[in-house]
């Protein structure tokens, strides 16, 4: 189901508590919700849409893939972004990114994973472990 998304900063900064497989319809709108702005949005975790549970969702290429609980376990190459966001809005805005990220998370099915991302993707990841944690660019 399509959420109606929280621009609320005070809301938005609280620190997402860890989820669980009832959760399952969390995620499950949240795709949803991202699906339903991918004109214009990339990414999304769950308080986006009201829910602080750690979620994220995010586009690599057309494949929406899920992570819960996703904790970044190394990284490397840090550089300058600039980044938008669709819970604020305004001009992108300027924020240190990592070029090659290795994130450890639970998957659709609540099976552990630990992947490599670089690029982009990890950009779009590192993003939205920053909004479960009540970070705002
Ligand atoms: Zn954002």
């Amino acid at each position: 189901m399509v959420k109606e998304l929280i621009h609320d900063p005070l809301f938005l900064s609280i620190k997402a508590k860890p989820a669980s497989p009832v959760d399952i319809p969390v995620a499950q709108n949240l795709q949803d919700t991202l699906l339903a702005h991918r004109e214009t949005c990339v990414g999304m975790a769950a308080n986006m849409i009201g829910v602080a549970k750690q979620i994220i969702a995010f586009l690599d290429g057309t494949v929406c893939t899920v992570m819960y609980n996703p904790v970044i376990t190394a990284r490397s190459k840090p550089y300058t972004a600039e980044e938008g966001c669709l819970s604020l809005p305004g001009d992108p805005r300027k924020t240190m990114r990592w070029a090659k990220i290795t994130v450890q998370f639970q998957d659709a099915q609540f099976r552990r994973q630990k992947k490599t991302y670089t690029g982009f993707t990890a950009q779009i990841i590192q993003h939205e472990i920053d909004h479960c944690n009540g970070i705002l660019i």
